[in-house]
């Protein structure tokens, strides 16, 4: 294969992506908060009506169907994070993409 010319920009997106999949844990899922009552008769949810919001991820899996998974308190921001960084690597790789499409526009002339 050809080694190609990248460009200073390209080098550095390319250097932060393999440094974010090699180092890093990534998880492509949304984050969604649900509201729910508990079942205790006595707690604030049912008594005063404010209920208790828990994190779930959402992720679509391969035959289609939507999966909605429990997040507890202790994971949350771990979970966050992970799911940011998976849409963090898409933008990286799609700035890439752009660089290496306009790359072969300009051989087109
Ligand atoms: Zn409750």
């Amino acid at each position: 294969m050809k080694r190609v010319e990248r460009s200073r920009r390209e080098k550095d997106l390319l250097s932060k992506l393999s440094n974010i999949i090699n180092y890093s844990e990534f998880i492509h899922a949304n984050l969604v908060n649900v509201a729910r009552t508990c079942g205790n008769k006595n707690c604030r949810c049912i008594t005063k009506g404010q209920r208790h919001i828990s994190l779930y991820l959402t992720t679509i899996r391969k035959d289609g169907a939507r999966k909605m998974i429990y997040i507890p308190k202790a994971l949350e921001e771990e979970v966050r994070q992970m799911v940011a960084r998976y849409f963090r690597i898409r933008d990286i790789i799609e700035e890439v993409s752009d660089i290496n499409l306009e790359r072969v526009l300009s051989k087109k002339k």
